[in-house]
């Protein structure tokens, strides 16, 4: 058991890392090497590096910082985390679970909407983010899903004992590496989501489409929004909300938003 498992190992993760070991609380990031810092050519903004340096030489230097103090690193992408008793148990996409009285959500920027017609627009109305969520409106219903991941799979799996039917769009990437009985596959690309006051069907390219009740979004990796809306942590504008100790509404849950070195102290104090 841990006392803190980070999830994101970009400098909001890291950093939160430096303060919660250097704090006694034994602590794991698992992460996956996507941060953005390390698309980042050179970094000016950073104090005391007088010419400035390259990001991902930076993303790097945090990483071995963090190892060096003794906190655990482990390149894992997490799917989901699911609230026990007193504690909190996060699952990755490699089927590892690991246990931690407190988590700190650090996965960077949301991810963007995929760019096509009518997403935003069925908003609420056909388009969910969330299967754990919304799932339930669609028993016994047709549905899609966007995405061909490790994250897409487990919210199929989560759909799956509700709806009629799944079809798995990948809209023009490739094939997802799983397979899952009862789920159809479409690698076409889309064209646009149609239907007048609700979702109704899936306009592709090629001018096929596709009748369907509802949509899924789980494009990519699960970000800190994906993992609040399942686990009812407030949001204000697609935001985490968090009180003045960067904690959410979810006791034990925490989510970076700049002021990283509160969590150790409120974490330490609580435990
Ligand atoms: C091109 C570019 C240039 C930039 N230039 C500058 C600049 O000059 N100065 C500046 O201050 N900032 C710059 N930025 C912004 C800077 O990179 C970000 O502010 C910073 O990286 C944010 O840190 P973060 O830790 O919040 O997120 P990130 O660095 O994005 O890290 C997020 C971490 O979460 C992990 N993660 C996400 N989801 C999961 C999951 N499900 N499971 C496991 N791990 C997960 C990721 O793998 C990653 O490790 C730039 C960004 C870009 C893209």
């Amino acid at each position: 058991m841990y006392d803190v498992i980070i999830v994101g190992g970009g400098p909001a993760g890291i950093s939160a890392s430096l303060y919660t070991i250097r704090a006694n609380l034994k602590t794991l990031v698992l992460y996956q090497d996507i941060s953005n810092l390390i698309k980042t050519e050179k970094i000016e903004n950073y104090y005391g590096f007088e010419n400035g340096i390259d990001g991902k030489a930076l993303y790097e230097n945090g990483l071995n910082q963090a190892k060096n103090l003794g906190v655990e690193l482990k390149e894992k992408e997490v799917i989901n985390i699911n609230p026990k008793e007193e504690s909190f148990e996060i699952v990755t996409a490699q089927g590892e679970v690991y246990l931690a009285k407190k988590i700190i959500l650090a996965t960077g920027n949301k991810k963007k909407k995929p760019n096509i017609k009518g997403i935003q627009e069925f908003e609420g109305k056909g388009v969910s983010y969330c299967a754990v969520c919304d799932g339930f409106f669609y028993k016994n219903k047709e549905v899609a899903l966007i995405g061909n991941g490790q994250y897409a799979l487990s919210e199929v799996n989560e759909l799956l004992n509700l709806v009629k039917d799944i079809t798995v769009l990948t809209n023009g990437e490739e094939e997802p590496k799983w397979r899952s009985d009862n789920v159809k596959i479409e690698t076409k690309k889309i064209e646009e989501i149609e239907g007048d006051k609700k979702v109704e069907s899936i306009k592709f390219q090629d001018g096929t489409s596709l009748k369907i009740d509802g949509i899924f979004i789980a494009q990519g990796i699960a970000g800190s929004v994906d993992f609040a809306k399942k686990l009812g942590i407030l949001l204000k504008d697609n935001e985490i909300i968090v009180d003045e100790n960067m904690q959410t509404n979810i006791k034990g849950i925490y989510a970076c938003r700049r002021l990283y070195r509160r969590f150790a102290s409120n974490i330490k104090s609580s435990l």
